[in-house]
């Protein structure tokens, strides 16, 4: 059978999510609308999840939590650390997009890479979420790698501009498992956990010193920890338009960074899943753009 790039998407971006939560949403419908609408893809590369089961959850989340997230009874507490206000449809949309994250596996492993428009939901922890993120996609689909020994050694590549947090966390006494966080000094979260390795990078951070960096430590690190898949978070808040994001990497840096991930990874055959992470410019065209080039370069380099 022929090769092919598969791309969870996410069937119900902003169903579950009351006016005024919606504008970071609307990436999740642009970005396949754009790559169908130029022909870059077509339906045959998109799959949509189902619910990922329980049992597997498990394997990353505490019962408890995971039980108050089905229930919905999670405190206000905990629903304004989270951000987002609790729902049944969001907490299947966490669901099917952790399910997403697990199928690109499969899928990487027979294509070289898959990527989940959605995802990347690195700031959840075992038994709490934060930052817009409820259930740790990577982590979940990292153990759920390791446990069906699909895998023996993970990379976890996050290239969002906030640190992912959650990921060091549950990893930190996980030797088959090394998290590599690039991002914002003074970025939240304000108080940063240790990853396997964390580059820092100073407010300002141009496309010069930021793919130097990343040239320079990522091809390291593939030699060194020598995995057999590499999660790549690809957030786009590290462009200089981001509202959020206090770096000032252009639009085409952020396309040189994808393509500096991909063609070493491609060069190694190391399989590699892509989830999309943030991404907050005031225009959402230019979200919707700089996620886009992320399926354009890997589809360039992986010939698909
Ligand atoms: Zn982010």
């Amino acid at each position: 059978m022929s090769k092919l790039l598969k791309i969870a998407y996410d069937p119900i971006y902003a169903h579950p999510l009351p006016e005024g939560h919606r504008f970071p949403m609307l990436k999740y419908e642009l970005i396949p609308g754009q790559l169908l609408h130029e022909g870059s893809i077509t339906a045959e590369n998109l799959f949509a999840p189902i619910s990922c089961a329980d049992e597997i959850i498990l394997w990353t989340h505490d019962a408890g939590y995971l039980k108050r997230l089905h229930g919905q009874t999670l405190s206000i507490k905990e629903q304004r650390h989270i951000g987002f206000p609790q729902s049944p449809a969001l907490t299947l949309r966490e669901l099917m997009i952790t399910q997403g994250t697990i199928d690109c596996c499969h899928f990487a492993f027979e294509n070289g890479v898959a990527l989940n428009i959605a995802g990347g939901t690195h700031h959840a922890f075992a038994d709490r979420g934060e930052g817009f993120c409820m259930l740790n996609d990577m982590a979940i689909a990292a153990n759920y790698l390791l446990n069906k020994k699909l895998a023996h050694k993970i990379l976890i590549v996050d290239l969002d501009v906030h640190q992912g947090n959650g990921t060091a966390k549950l990893f930190e006494n996980e030797p088959r498992v090394f998290t590599f966080s690039m991002h914002g000094e003074h970025n939240y979260p304000f108080h940063k956990e240790k990853s396997s390795l964390d580059v820092p990078l100073k407010d300002g951070t141009d496309d010069n010193t930021y793919l130097k960096l990343l040239g320079d430590i990522l091809p390291r690190l593939i030699e060194t920890e020598k995995p057999d898949l590499v999660f790549y978070l690809s957030g786009v808040d590290v462009l200089e338009t981001d509202k959020y994001g206090k770096l000032k990497v252009t639009i085409e840096g952020c396309k040189q960074r994808d393509k500096i991930v991909f063609t070493h990874l491609f060069k190694k055959g190391i399989p590699c899943v892509v989830a999309m992470g943030g991404g907050y410019s005031a225009d959402v065209k230019i979200i919707t753009e700089a996620h886009c080039n992320t399926f354009r370069v890997a589809k360039e380099i992986y010939q698909l």
